[in-house]
């Protein structure tokens, strides 16, 4: 069995960005970039799969910019087989991401998909909804839990008040919550070996895809800088000053 898993390339989670001054965005430039933290968990469970002889191949696949190809070295540190870079310089809204791995998709035929909730940098959580609902293809998001068979994948997944768990036939699409487990760091020797590693650089264009945005961001503000705390002598004087925080007159 093939699962496919798409990395994307982030500003690394650690590091705080700055928005433009215009508002037209963030600045990246400069920052150190990671594999986005919810697809780390996707290819790790593609990973232990394939470890435990469920699946036979894992092929991640980026799309973006050359550099993606650092993400993808990466990833087959981290385990994976395979890596293909959809190159293009363009900038990428979801829908035009899961378009194209559509395209690839259907070049592969994974009997699993399996890709982060959502990618830090836009917190859009939309590619998974979007490849599934284009590849006519079962879906499950957030999983927490992740049983493979044959042919039918069971999937727990977190929604409000509880667990909800759903069983879906394959080729399906799943998308990752924080709980379904803890990435592996990628040892020394495999970096080294994943430097080496071929890539299959794929242009976008041969893809034959409608890139174009469909949205437009008017505006990128930072958030609000909140204002010092007070520290307060007595519990009194605590209830003092939320009496007056809620109108009251001294
Ligand atoms: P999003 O819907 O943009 O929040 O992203 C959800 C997931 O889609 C990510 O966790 C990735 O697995 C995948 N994805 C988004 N953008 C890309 C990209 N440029 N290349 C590969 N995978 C991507």
């Amino acid at each position: 069995m093939k699962i496919l898993v798409p990395v994307k390339r982030v500003v690394d989670y650690l590091l705080r960005v700055r928005v433009r001054e215009d508002g037209s965005g963030v600045d990246s430039a400069g920052l150190k970039m990671s594999m986005n933290p919810f697809d780390e968990i996707a290819l790790e469970e593609a990973v232990r799969l394939r470890e435990a002889g469920v699946a036979s191949e894992v092929v991640v696949v980026s799309c973006g910019v050359s550099a993606c190809q650092e993400t993808l070295r990466t990833a087959l540190a981290m385990g994976a087989d395979r890596a293909v870079l959809i190159e293009t310089d363009a900038l990428l809204q979801p829908l035009a991401v899961a378009k194209l791995l559509k395209a690839l998709a259907q070049r592969e035929a994974p009997r699993l998909v399996i890709m982060g909730k959502q990618a830090i940098d836009d917190d859009a959580n939309q590619c998974a909804q979007m490849l599934a609902a284009m590849l006519g293809w079962p879906q499950a998001t957030f999983a927490s839990k992740l049983l493979l068979s044959e042919d039918t994948a069971t999937v727990s997944r977190e929604i409000d008040g509880g667990l909800e768990t759903l069983e879906l036939s394959l080729p399906a699409v799943i998308s990752t919550d924080l709980r379904l487990n803890e990435p592996r760091y990628a040892s020394l020797p495999n970096v080294m070996k994943a430097r080496r590693a071929q890539i299959e650089i794929l242009p976008a264009a041969d893809l034959q895809v409608d890139l174009r945005p469909r949205l437009t961001t008017l505006r990128v503000a930072a958030p609000p800088v909140r204002a010092p705390g007070v520290r307060v002598d007595s519990a009194e004087a605590l209830a003092e000053r939320l009496r007056l925080a809620m109108g009251a007159t001294p």
